[in-house]
């Protein structure tokens, strides 16, 4: 048991270099793995924990603050497929149809939010 874990992580290892992922100096905080530049990305090629790397405490806080409102857009989405299925049976009155459409909107807000920030990141670049 023991053994095959640690011959699966060198596999998993050698199969990020294989991709010509580099390695960093960072290592993963869940499983003590060193992190890897994959293209736009900082992955953890064992446990495949995906992470943003930030130069400052101002940088983190923004990342983390974008990472609940992908949360908060992914809990919107689920709500709107609820929804999707109730008027899909013809359970769709007034309040439904203004719910709905105010989730969008949310979504929309959110989704403009991200954008910027992900452009933002790449002008810092
Ligand atoms: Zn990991």
């Amino acid at each position: 048991m023991e053994r095959d874990e640690t011959e699966n992580k060198s596999a998993k290892l050698a199969e990020a270099l294989k991709r010509g992922w580099r390695m960093l100096s960072e290592t993963c905080p869940r499983c003590g793995s060193p992190l890897f530049q994959a293209g736009d990305e900082v992955v953890c090629a064992v446990c495949g924990t995906k992470y943003v790397l930030v130069s400052s405490e101002e940088e983190a806080a923004e990342a983390r603050a974008m990472y609940s409102l992908m949360a908060l857009r992914d809990a919107l989405i689920g709500l709107l497929d609820r929804s999707v299925r109730s008027i899909e049976v013809g359970e769709v009155d007034h309040q439904e149809i203004s719910r709905v459409r105010e989730i969008v909107e949310t979504v929309e807000v959110i989704e403009r939010i991200l954008r910027e920030y992900r452009q933002g990141g790449q002008r810092r670049r």
